[in-house]
């Protein structure tokens, strides 16, 4: 018999090869060849017992025979759906049968297919190619997940699985980049080092731990919490003020005082004492060292008040406010002193935000805020199967089955899935009948993006007053998405989420209706257009953030509204942004200065105007 044994092995260990054929003849050749090229054969003659072999054996290959007693299709898709045997590549051993089948069979899961009668050569090629392919993709999975955890590493603390300083420093420098208020919270442990003293360094250490594991309990995913040096954490609370920062970080001193170890080797009690600052746009600080030095200069008031309470940094600079609407209420020249340790009897902080809005428009805004912040109206659900595209797209090894049985197994997803895949955009014209067709004609990445599409028009569907004004943002953003997706090559950003960012760019606006919709009060149109400009950004990275959408798209639901663009992606967006207003009209002309922002011709964006018009049409 011939074999390529002159080659060596793929690897120093016997790679291990499990052959399922019913054929003994078959067999024997295929297991003698395999034997003779130096790998550990594992042959089965039934499909009893493949899948415990798959298990126990752990092949590095598998030869599944198409015979009239083994499906070999149905067998690798069992596996792929069992998600078994990770890259471990499948080659099909078949008659030679119509290229329809065989497209199948490889559609199915399976990575090579050959015909019987077998050649030995091309079949001991054939799976020495798929070992390397395997070896290939085995050290790329090793290599993310070594990189996963080094970025780790970089940005959280080994004890207590927080972020660390670095990262909160950067979120830091960031929000402030993007020119929202924010507010950060510097909690420090109360005598700490008596704790240590008392009870020694290791129950210290489980100390650290709880505390770490209260304050970042149930934090908005927006937030982030940080253990920023020894007994020291940070807090940062995105988009919040006074009122919202005390109010958080008063209950963050509660939660922590309210905490029992039940114990004698323990603590009885332990308080933290907490430092706020808020970072206003209007009234910016020099830099972030000199913000954090704000807040910790809080902190060593609320230190020297007799610990256990929080107090609030007055900002450095007042803006000129007028002067009835600020009242001193602390008496205090720096800071402000919001609690002290009476938790049953603590008044809610006092509000010293200001507004220029009118009585009931504030309490309004005041009521939205508050219902945005506790999520009363919780954020809208994406279907398991949008998650699963999402994932799936980012997978090498990912099997397009699997999307396809899920999709499958939400009519009312698939019928719309079908709908949209058949639609003029999508079609060109050839009508596709079922998922699996629709998914491989689309690719998972297609798929994946249609599937967002239709998890987000969802979003209309339940809502009382404000339906009509969600459907022409989803309309809107569709129009954005089609745009960004011929865009991204004429001005040469490259990203597999061209289309996601300019579809979901705008879902925040969705959210802000939701809100408003549960709300008792319904405000002015005028004065929803200004929640809705004020609040859809960090609305949707926050609904970007919940759903697990790539951070990258959540930072372009927060900053595309702001004054240029700081990333290539963020410059798609505002493009499609501008495209979109204009195919509205029936005479266009874009604003020079605009585009120079841009950087993009006039010609560039009017060639743009047809596709936004035709994607809303389909
Ligand atoms: P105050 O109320 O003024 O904050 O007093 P304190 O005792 O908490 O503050 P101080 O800064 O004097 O002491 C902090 C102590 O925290 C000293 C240090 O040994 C301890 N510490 C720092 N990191 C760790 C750690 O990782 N584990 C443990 N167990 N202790 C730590
Ligand atoms: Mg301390
Ligand atoms: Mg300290």
């Amino acid at each position: 018999m011939q074999s390529f044994a002159s080659v060596a092995p793929i690897s120093e260990a016997l790679p291990r090869i499990l052959l399922v054929d019913d054929s003994h003849e078959r067999r024997e050749i295929i297991g003698a060849s395999l034997l003779g090229d130096g790998y550990e054969v594992r042959s089965l003659s039934t499909l009893e017992g493949v899948i415990d072999t798959f298990e126990s054996f752990e092949p590095d290959l598998a030869l599944f025979a198409m015979s009239s007693g083994i499906d070999g299709v149905s067998l690798c898709g069992e596996l792929r759906a069992r998600a078994l045997g990770g890259h471990t590549p499948v080659i099909l051993i078949g008659e030679d049968a119509d290229e329809v089948s065989i497209a199948r069979a490889l559609l199915s899961g399976a990575d090579d297919y050959v015909t019987t009668p077998v050649r030995v050569i091309e079949l001991s090629a054939r799976v020495r190619v798929q070992l390397r392919t395997k070896r290939m993709l085995d050290a790329l999975t090793r290599i993310r997940a070594e990189r996963d955890s080094f970025r780790r590493e970089a940005s959280h603390d080994a004890l207590t699985g927080l972020n660390n300083r670095r990262a909160l420093e950067e979120a830091v420098a960031w929000a402030m980049g993007r020119g929202d208020m924010f507010a950060v919270l510097f909690v420090d442990i109360d005598h700490f080092k008596s704790i240590n003293d008392t009870f020694g360094h290791a129950i210290g250490d489980e100390v650290l731990k709880a505390v770490a594991e209260r304050l970042g309990h149930g934090m908005r995913p927006q937030d982030m919490c940080a253990r920023y040096g020894g007994e020291e954490f940070v807090v940062l609370l995105s988009r919040a003020g006074q009122m919202v920062a005390t109010a958080v970080g008063e209950r963050h001193r509660i939660r922590v005082a309210s905490m029992r170890f039940d114990r004698p080797d323990y603590p009885a009690k332990v308080t933290v004492s907490i430092g706020v600052a808020i970072y206003d746009p209007a009234a910016p600080d020099a830099g972030s060292d000199s913000f954090l030095r704000r807040a910790d200069a809080a902190l060593y008031e609320a230190k020297g008040a007799g610990r256990n309470c929080v107090v609030l940094a007055r900002p450095t600079m007042p803006a000129v406010r007028p002067p009835s609407a600020r009242p001193d209420v602390s008496g205090q020249a720096g800071s402000v002193r919001v609690t002290m340790r009476a938790p049953s009897t603590t008044q809610p902080p006092p509000d010293l935000e200001l507004s220029p809005r009118s009585e009931a428009s504030s309490s309004i805004e005041r009521e939205f805020l508050r219902r945005l912040e506790a999520r009363r109206t919780s954020l809208p659900i994406l279907p398991d199967v949008a998650t699963a595209a999402l994932r799936l797209a980012s997978d090498p090894n990912a099997n397009m089955l699997e999307l396809v049985r899920l999709v499958e197994k939400s009519p009312p997803i698939a019928a719309r899935f079908l709908a949209i895949a058949n639609s003029a955009l999508y079609s060109r014209g050839v009508a596709v009948s079922s998922i699996h067709i629709a998914v491989v004609r689309l690719g998972l990445g297609g798929a994946r993006d249609v599937l967002f599409q239709l998890s987000y028009e969802a979003q209309a569907a339940g809502l009382q007053r404000y339906r009509e004004a969600v459907a022409k943002s989803f309309d809107r953003s569709v129009r954005a998405a089609h745009v960004c997706r011929a865009a991204s090559a004429k001005i040469g950003v490259q990203s597999e989420y061209d289309y996601l960012a300019g579809l979901l760019h705008d879902m925040g606006e969705a959210h802000v209706y939701r809100v408003l919709d549960s709300m008792p009060d319904r405000p002015s149109d005028k004065f929803v257009r200004e929640l809705v400009g004020r609040y859809h950004t960090t609305a949707g990275a926050e609904v970007a953030r919940a759903w697990g959408l790539p951070e990258e798209i959540a930072r372009i639901c927060a900053a595309h509204h702001d004054a240029s663009p700081s990333t290539p992606m963020l410059r798609l967006v505002m493009l499609a942004d501008l495209v979109v207003d204009a195919s509205f009209d029936d005479a266009v002309s874009f604003d020079p200065a605009k585009l120079q922002l841009l950087g993009v011709t006039d010609a560039l964006a009017t060639s743009l105007l047809e596709i936004a018009r035709a994607a809303s049409a389909s």
